[in-house]
């Protein structure tokens, strides 16, 4: 055995030239030792190059809304007192009872703050004749403006239309999760609140009808609905308001300081048919200015509607 030459490094050829016993447990490996593996060096990167960023990890999907976790919580900002939650029926709601066919709705909460407490669903009237008056559709109310209302129709209509007996009210508008004038970011309507109705017409049991905004309508009789309607309600809008009121009344019981009130509806009659004294007028004064006066201004139009009403014909506050 040549010692003194260790080609490659054999553990079982240096173990017999240092004399050492050789183990027959250690005399089988003949591969060489594998080369030792050099970690990986990074690139340099070159002055002025960008360094380049680790990828961002994805986004989390979005988290779900957040549900509240108590009654509390939930009516939060609804102005609503817990204490007074009950199945019982609210005195309101029995009174209601005696003068209505209402179904009572749960409490609506949200969103934001819209919703209201002690909720109905009124479908008709009982006059104190006990005849009875459909409302088309039916209101969604809290009770006390379902309650106010039915106090108006009862004891005020009645009066108003003496021989003529009420058979429906139609075209209603009710309780509706929106802004004012329907204007993303007013503040919520009374409508959001089941605080308000809209009016479009009434109708009797002699197949007419009464469309309080039209101009042709009995004048005198749309100003003894007005009046009767500002004494019940504290806000009242209709034509000549704002503009979004040509085409209904809007009736709530907003609360404000002092306990103002808003009684805005311009009453007006359509002007008298045009007649030949009124053409005669008309053609002398307007020769060099235009149409006659007396065929331009035979029914007097509704003020335009603001440019961001939205769809025309049911904007309500
Ligand atoms: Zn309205």
């Amino acid at each position: 055995m040549q010692c003194g030459r260790i080609g490659r490094a054999h553990h079982l050829l240096l173990a017999a030239c240092l004399g050492g016993t050789v183990s027959p447990v250690y005399a089988a490996p003949a591969e060489p030792w594998p080369a030792p593996v050099a970690a990986p060096v990074p690139a340099s990167i070159p002055d002025g190059m960008p360094v380049p960023l680790p990828r961002q990890r994805p986004k989390p999907p979005p988290a779900p809304p957040a549900v509240p976790h108590s009654f509390a919580e939930a009516v939060a900002g609804l102005a609503l007192d817990p204490a007074d939650v009950t199945a019982a029926p609210s005195d309101c709601l029995t009174r209601l009872d005696a003068m209505a066919l209402v179904e009572p709705l749960p409490r609506l909460i949200g969103p934001g703050a819209c919703g209201g407490p002690d909720m109905v669903r009124m479908h008709a009237l009982f006059l104190r004749d006990k005849s009875r008056v459909a409302i088309n559709p039916p209101l969604q109310l809290r009770c006390r403006m379902a309650e106010r209302f039915a106090d108006f129709v009862r004891d005020d209509l009645p009066a108003i239309f003496r021989e003529r007996r009420l058979r429906s009210i139609d075209g209603a508008g009710s309780y509706e999760c929106r802004g004012r004038n329907r204007i993303a970011g007013a503040k919520v309507s009374e409508h959001g609140k089941g605080n308000a109705i809209d009016i479009h017409s009434v109708r009797f049991t002699d197949g007419g009808s009464l469309v309080p905004t039209d101009l042709l309508a009995d004048k005198s009789l749309r100003e003894t609905l007005k009046a009767a309607a500002c004494a019940r309600f504290t806000t009242v809008l209709g034509p000549g308001s704002d503009g979004y009121h040509e085409e209904h009344v809007h009736l709530d019981l907003a609360e404000r300081r002092n306990d103002y009130r808003m009684c805005q509806w311009t009453v007006q009659a359509a002007a008298p048919p045009d007649t030949g004294a009124a053409k005669e007028a008309g053609t002398n004064a307007g020769a060099e200015n235009g149409p006659p006066a007396g065929a331009a201004q035979a029914v007097p139009l509704p003020r335009p509607r603001p440019a961001a009403a939205g769809p025309a014909g049911r904007n309500r506050p």
